[in-house]
This record gives structure tokens, C-alpha cells and sequence, in this order.
């Protein structure tokens, strides 16, 4: 039986429910978004005990944001990159690094406008990666999560043996980020994310599913891609 990808959208980010022989969770979305993450589980039948594993992509509060609250509602442990561990448990905030003229614009103006009413809650990080891959058959899906550095350094993606690859902020699809699919408008080391794309790539990859936007095919990054000579 294939893995299915749930998309669920809470607001400006998705998160994702990988389901097989287990289910796994992919980010928290925005602050106070866990009664509408748990309305929209039920809508797509599945239950919120059934969920075994709660991976964070990066520890942006678009990511992190209802970490706390769905954590207590599923009682999974939380697993995220161990450099990024003090940006849950601690609130720990990096500087955005915007890439060309509007995300440069984005990161002066838009996000220092929203920060006074973004209220995250720390969360305890029960399992901090620094090897990897760490595979998901333990909780039955077949899968990996691979450390994808460059949006930030302890961006971490999932990878399943089908082809799909949820990779947080990896790549974005949406406004106000993006009109169309492409590289990230917030980039903490560029040279790091081309070579993350580049290993990807070789990968045997059918779609990517980005946290802002839908999903789309990896030949729109190898194109993005081939601009760089990094
Ligand atoms: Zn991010
Ligand atoms: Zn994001």
C-alpha cells in the first residue's frame, strides 16, 4: 500500500500526515492553530493517537508555532535537528537572511510588522538529531529524514522511498514568499541549499511538497538550480 501525504493547511503554512503501517506528523504550523490541525485530522479520518512521530522541519514560529499545544493533544514525542533544539525548548530567535530585492523588502518590513503578535510556546525536544539518515520504519513508514542545511542550518527534510519529499522551507510556493515554485526567499546560506538540492536531486524524486504553497515538480528546482554555479 502506498504512503499517503495529507496535506493540511493552517494558514500561511501546511503541515503534513505521512500515513502506512504508521502515521507521522511534519510541523505544527502557526501559533493557535491546534483546534483547527485537529478538525481537519478528524476530516481526514484519522486519528490523533494514531500519530507516532512529530518531525519539525526548522524551528521558524511558522513551523514551531502550535508545536506545544499538538503535542499535548497527540502525545508524540517532537524530533528536530539538534542545532535547532534551543529554538522550541528556548524560543530561540534567528535573523532572517532575505534573498534578492523582496525578500530583502519581506524581511525588513513584513516580518518585524507581525513579530508583536506571534506568541509561540517552547516545547520539550524529545529526540535532537545529529546523524544522519534517521529512517522512519520504526514508525512504519518507509522513509528517511535527510539534514537539507541552507534555508537554515538544521533544516531537516523527509524523504520517503516513493519519491515524495516534504522539505519544510526548503523550496516555497506561495505569497507573499513567491508568485510561482522555486528556491526559499529566506536563505541562511545559499551555497548550503544549492548543495542540498544538488544530493536531493540525485535522488529518485517525483514531487515535492513545500511548506507554503502546493506541491510541484523537482525539474522547476533544476532549472532554478542551473543559475547557480556554486
Ligand atoms: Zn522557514
Ligand atoms: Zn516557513
Amino acid at each position: 500500500m502506498a504512503i499517503s501525504v495529507h496535506t493540511i493547511s493552517l494558514g500561511i503554512a501546511n503541515v503534513f500526515i505521512l500515513n502506512n503501517r504508521g502515521t507521522v506528523l511534519i510541523d505544527c504550523g502557526p501559533p493557535k492553530k491546534a483546534d483547527v490541525f485537529i478538525k481537519q485530522l478528524e476530516a481526514a479520518g484519522i486519528k490523533a493517537q494514531e500519530i507516532g512521530l512529530i518531525i519539525i522541519t526548522h524551528g521558524h514560529w511558522d513551523h514551531i508555532g502550535s508545536a506545544a499545544d499538538i503535542k499535548k493533544l497527540i502525545g508524540a514525542d517532537i524530533v528536530m535537528h539538534q542545532q535547532e533544539k534551543k529554538w522550541l525548548e528556548e524560543l530561540y530567535e534567528s535573523p532572517l537572511h532575505g534573498v534578492g530585492i523582496w525578500g530583502k523588502i519581506l524581511a525588513k518590513t513584513m516580518v518585524p510588522a507581525m513579530k508583536p503578535f506571534i506568541h509561540v510556546r517552547p516545547a520539550a525536544v524529545d529526540i535532537a538529531l545529529d546523524q544522519f539518515p534517521f529512517s522512519l520504519e520504526p514508525y512504519g513508514i518507509a522513509g528517511r529524514i535527510i539534514h537539507t542545511p541552507g534555508h537554515t542550518t538544521g533544516s531537516i527534510s523527509v524523504l520517503l522511498d516513493s519519491g515524495e519529499a516534504i522539505v519544510g522551507d526548503m523550496a516555497m510556493n506561495s505569497l507573499p514568499m513567491r508568485l510561482s515554485p522555486g528556491l526559499p526567499t529566506f536563505v541562511e546560506n545559499l551555497e548550503a541549499l544549492v548543495a542540498s538540492w544538488r544530493m536531493l536531486l540525485k535522488e529518485n524524486l517525483k514531487i515535492i511538497y513545500p511548506s507554503h504553497g502546493g506541491p510541484f515538480s523537482p525539474d522547476i528546482i533544476r532549472q532554478a538550480l542551473s543559475r547557480y554555479t556554486l
